[in-house]
């Protein structure tokens, strides 16, 4: 679930722009690893590193101990995504890089060069993410579309026509972000496919495109009534596509943004309380209508008030954030897991055994007992109790209720273990 960490790499012969790249960097961009190099030498050091995947790239067009421009024929030569950020601003030369594939030109021209260099790198780390769906009868002009998201570095599937696009909406395990459609298909064209998944998916949680020669103003008129977020008249040009898909996942992303405002929780990331109880009632109410298990687990930090008393609060902050990454990264992306209270998550997990549950939160309170993390200068260490409830009851609460008496047994009972107790109202 924990996404990857990001690797930047940035190029220029001015330390000042270096610094300022990487502070900008840094602010914008959770979760980045950023390497700097002042002169070809160093920077081709960073790139043949063994081991070393670079994402991104920006990449200065003259540098002290090469020709202009070998740089960046060199980091392109090795794959790397690459955003030139130049002091000489050069028509011809522009167009020849884009030609060649690199991202993006920008010229220095101090703060505003500096923001579009570091907005641009952030839209290409968030775009390795992003799955965009295109659908296209046509081979020649779907490899055209293809080429570009790639470039554009998505995660791109492809479709060709909407029956067998809609199947890979609704029975895919990757969460598509976008849908780019063409008109005219068999089998079932871009409107009814448009139509098809608005009866499931809000305009907010799956942005549909629709790229069609069809330009008479009423057919983009229609589609956008039924609920396409977009149109895009064919033929088209490369620099409009990409305008209008950063667009149109800027908006989304700020729906996300907003949804995220309500539902979690601001310091740990985490769902909240009275996300759980929505999402998580019809988790239970589905499970109990096809007669299936669930669990709910209750998480507690042992003697938490000791890490805030030695430590501080602040520490006792970091720990908690702790725990929901670990928490995260060993859950399934279909678990529910949500904060409850100061250092107490909850999670709710289906189509899982008996087995499994015990398994996996044994596993969890064992990374803890053995877990020393390191926060500034101090090591800490802690133990978790974890309370479940397996089975079926008669409601959500009641589930919560006894994995709450579970909790309260592994306190009384000495901490730093789990214990699961039974349900089987069916
Ligand atoms: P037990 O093993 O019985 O769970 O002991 P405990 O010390 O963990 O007990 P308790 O759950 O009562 O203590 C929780 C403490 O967590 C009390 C509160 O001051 C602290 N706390 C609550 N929210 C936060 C927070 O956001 N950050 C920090 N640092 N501390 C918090
Ligand atoms: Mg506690
Ligand atoms: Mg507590």
């Amino acid at each position: 679930m924990k996404k990857n960490k990001k690797t930047v790499l940035i190029v220029d012969d001015d330390k000042i722009i270096l610094d300022m790249l990487e502070e900008k960097l840094n602010t914008k961009i959770k979760n980045v690893k950023i390497l700097k190099a002042l002169t070809y030498k160093e920077a081709v050091k960073h790139i043949l590193k063994k081991g070393q995947v670079i994402n991104v790239a920006i990449l200065d067009l003259n540098l002290p101990d090469v020709k202009s421009g070998d740089i960046i024929k060199f980091a392109m030569g090795k794959g790397i995504p690459t955003i030139v950020l130049t002091g000489t601003f050069n028509e011809n030369l522009k167009q020849t890089l884009l030609k060649h594939n690199i991202l993006d030109y920008i010229v220095k021209g101090g703060k505003r060069g500096i923001n579009h260099a570091v907005n641009s790198v952030d839209r290409v780390l968030k775009n390795y993410d992003i799955n965009i769906l295109i659908v296209d009868d046509s081979a020649v002009q779907l490899s055209q579309a293809v080429n570009i998201l790639k470039k554009m570095k998505f995660n791109v599937i492809t479709a060709t026509n909407g029956i067998e696009a809609y199947g890979i909406i609704k029975n895919s395990d990757i969460k598509i972000s976008l849908v780019l459609t063409d008109f005219h298909m068999p089998k079932m064209d871009g409107m009814d496919l448009t139509l098809k998944i608005r009866e499931e998916y809000n305009k907010d949680e799956l942005g549909v495109i629709i790229i069609s020669s069809n330009n008479t103003p009423e057919i983009s008129t229609q589609f956008i009534s039924i609920g396409a977020n977009d149109f895009i008249n064919k033929p088209y040009s490369e620099i409009e596509v990409i305008t209008r898909i950063n667009s149109n996942l800027e908006l989304l992303e700020l729906f996300q943004k907003t949804k995220d405002m309500a539902n979690k929780d601001f310091m740990t990331g985490a769902y909240n309380r009275r996300f759980f109880f929505d999402s998580g009632q019809s988790i239970f109410g589905k499970a109990k209508r096809e007669k299936k298990d669930i669990a709910v687990a209750m998480f507690d930090i042992d003697k938490f008030k000791n890490i805030n008393d030695t430590y501080g609060h602040d520490v006792g902050d970091v720990a908690i954030i702790e725990v929901a990454n670990i928490l995260n990264e060993n859950l399934r992306d279909t678990d529910l897991m949500a904060r409850f209270g100061g250092e107490e998550f909850c999670v709710l997990l289906e189509d899982i055994s008996l087995e499994d549950v015990e398994i996996l939160f044994e596993k969890i309170r064992g990374i803890f007992e053995n877990n020393i993390i390191k926060i500034n200068d101090s090591e800490i260490k802690f133990t978790t109790s974890i309370g479940i409830c397996y089975g079926m009851e008669e409601d959500l609460e009641a589930m919560i209720k006894r994995s709450d008496d579970g909790l309260y047994y592994c306190k009384n009972n000495g901490r730093n273990q789990i214990a699961i107790n039974k349900a089987n109202i069916k």
